[in-house]
């Protein structure tokens, strides 16, 4: 594609030649009017879709009151948000942060320090391969991204890589000097990898037998987007810590970290950030939490997913090396060739956002809110981006599908 020459951005990723100045619901609207619908929603961040207004009336009412007193006093909204977090989560503290990366830092700090007052000085935490943190310095460490050990050396220290999924991976990677074991449930950068049903749960186990701590990363499995509020309430299990992102402001940057009791451990000095816990961001977060808890909601979230789910499937028939995978409203589809890349840029063309998680999956991460409809117009979308791209590699007619 294209890249807009003289712009003054620096060079981090190739953009197509758009630029895009309105969004509502499912829709995007360029500079030329020309409209999308977005089935990546800033990758799984829009939980509610473009300019909710239940976030428009929070950010306006909050601006109005109080847009920061600093972090050194308490505000109305973060005490609110941190009560119905904890209730809802059955964690039992939360410190709030700016973006995932952060929220993962601070889980990272607290596994090191209660390593360091309960378990002689323990700070290594089990992280996984192809797992996605953050691109600090450290969460580049922690993740299994390939490649990324290699980009800006040193990376920080303390993190062993073990396969995603495989549970006794785990218990041959702890020793005396591990603190946790972190992992995402369900791998979403990587692709929509989707662990084992029990692994959660033997994890949970594990973590208890070894006396190490669960950190679970639901930056992008967080907030709704499987189908129930947090991915683990699948599992029915309850993590030492826990991180949050994306959905939590439904597009106004704000994460969390919550951590259970014996985990929290964090004193005076450990931790701090100018943004934390503004009265803005928890404004925000207040209103989208009242939303995205409801049972409604999430029932609606898996109903669509179901949909979503049973239409790729079809679509996938034709593309005999396709298989489809997800939970909620979070999918991916393996194509079976490296030509992800060419079939989101078709589809754009053809007026509908996808993301290529990796050069042979598609991932669709839609709003929360997606209708009936809008999936039906995703679906026939791909459909005319496969064709245009792979019509060599149909089984057969698309008119069976
Ligand atoms: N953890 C996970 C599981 C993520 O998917 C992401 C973002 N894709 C992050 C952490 C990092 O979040 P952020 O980009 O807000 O720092």
């Amino acid at each position: 594609m294209k890249l807009i020459n003289d712009c003054h951005l620096m060079n981090i990723t190739p953009r197509p030649d758009i630029v895009m100045v309105r969004g509502q619901g499912s829709y995007l609207w360029d500079s030329l009017g020309q409209r999308y619908l977005d089935f990546m929603q800033g990758w799984a961040v829009n939980a509610l879709g473009h300019a909710p207004p239940e976030l428009r009336a929070a950010l306006s009412n909050q601006a109005e009151l109080l847009v920061t007193p600093s972090p050194a006093f308490h505000n109305a909204p973060q005490l609110d948000l941190a009560q119905k977090l904890a209730e809802l989560s059955g964690l039992d503290e939360v410190h709030f942060s700016n973006s995932g990366a952060e929220a993962n830092e601070v889980a990272i700090k607290l596994a090191r320090k209660w390593g360091k007052v309960n378990k002689n000085g323990a700070y290594e935490v089990i992280t996984t391969h192809d797992a996605f943190h953050g691109r600090t310095l450290a969460m580049m460490a922690a993740s299994g991204k390939p490649g990324w050990n290699q980009l800006f050396p040193p990376l920080p220290d303390g993190f062993r890589k073990v396969c995603y999924g495989d549970v006794s991976a785990v218990a041959a990677a702890i020793t005396p000097h591990t603190a946790a074991v972190m992992v995402e449930p369900i791998q979403g950068e990587a692709g929509v990898v989707v662990p084992p049903d029990d692994y959660l749960r033997k994890l949970r186990q594990l973590a208890d037998e070894r006396n190490i701590l669960l950190i679970l990363d639901e930056v992008q499995t967080g907030m709704g987007r499987t189908g129930t509020l947090l991915c683990y309430q699948h599992h029915r299990i309850i993590p030492d810590i826990l991180t949050l992102g994306k959905g939590l402001g439904a597009g106004y940057p704000i994460s969390a970290t919550l951590a259970r009791k014996h985990a929290s451990c964090f004193e005076f000095g450990d931790q701090g950030g100018t943004f934390n816990g503004s009265p803005l961001g928890t404004a925000v977060a207040n209103a989208i939490v009242d939303v995205i808890a409801q049972r409604e909601f999430l029932e609606h979230v898996l109903e669509m997913g179901a949909y979503l789910e049973q239409q790729l499937h079809q679509l996938k028939k034709p593309w005999s090396a396709t298989r489809v995978r997800g939970r909620g409203l979070l999918w991916a589809m393996e194509l079976g060739c490296n030509r992800a890349e060419e079939i989101r840029d078709s589809a754009l063309r053809h007026g509908l956002i996808i993301n290529a998680a990796r050069p042979s999956v598609l991932r669709l991460s839609p709003s929360l809110r997606v209708t009936r409809d809008e999936v039906d117009e995703a679906v026939e979308c791909l459909k005319q981006a496969l064709l245009a791209t792979l019509p060599e590699s149909r089984s057969f007619s698309l008119h069976s599908a």
